[in-house]
């Protein structure tokens, strides 16, 4: 089953989704990772998307929907998790025709839960491996050694500019405006499936994997 994977920034989309592609087989699409890449290779899609993804704002629809439009089209058949995308209505209501253009179909979003207060202690601890993405947490998770990733063995583990305190609460609050109303779409489209995003790493997979088989 294709997924929708939504939910606050911190609630562990990313993680889960690292999970699914590992164990399952399926495709990742992040559209927060594709902005950080072209930011990373100062790409005139970077160049565009940086000033907001800084600020903790959206990147404009426009941007967003041909960048996810491209990929889908490119996609091979594998069963793919949308990880950052819809984050607004008009984003969920341009996807169901994209979808309806590939012949492609999403079975489930599925909103990982977290109250604001674990959220950002969350976001404000967590370290991202520059080079092969791997998440780590200074206090719930951290790498073996300081600074070094686990997963590709550079020393390239960094904090992102927007898991910086002061851009964290634009987030939070862009996610309450913007994105929350998807959990009324998603219902009223009859996908919607919930789970507590506050439970570990692997019941959380556990009860993913569940939803989708
Ligand atoms: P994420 O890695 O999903 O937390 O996304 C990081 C940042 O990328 C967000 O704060 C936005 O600035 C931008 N971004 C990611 N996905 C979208 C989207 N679907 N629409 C607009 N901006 C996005």
């Amino acid at each position: 089953m294709n997924i929708v994977l939504f939910g606050p920034p911190g609630a562990g989309k990313g993680t889960q989704a690292a999970l699914l592609v590992q164990r399952l087989g399926m495709f990742h699409i992040s559209t927060g990772d594709i902005f950080r890449e072209n930011i990373k290779n100062k790409t005139p899609l970077g160049i565009e998307a940086k000033n907001y993804l800084d600020k903790g704002a959206l990147v404009p629809d426009s941007v967003t929907i041909s960048m996810v439009d491209d990929t889908l089209a490119k996609l091979s058949g594998k069963k793919f998790i949308l990880d950052g995308f819809p984050r607004n209505l008009n984003q969920a209501m341009v996807l169901e025709s994209i979808l309806k253009k590939l012949s492609l179909q999403v079975g489930g979003a599925i909103f990982l839960k977290v109250p604001f207060a674990p959220l950002i202690k969350r976001l404000t601890g967590r370290r991202v491996c520059k080079n092969c993405g791997a998440v780590f947490h200074v206090e719930f998770s951290p790498p073996k050694a300081a600074g070094i990733c686990d997963k590709c063995g550079k020393e390239s583990i960094y904090q992102r500019e927007d898991d910086k305190e002061a851009v964290i609460e634009k987030r939070l609050k862009t996610y309450e405006e913007s994105t929350l109303p998807l959990v009324e779409y998603y219902r009223k489209t009859g996908i919607y499936k919930e789970i507590s995003g506050t439970e570990d790493t692997e019941r959380v997979f556990e009860k993913i994997k569940q939803l989708i088989s």
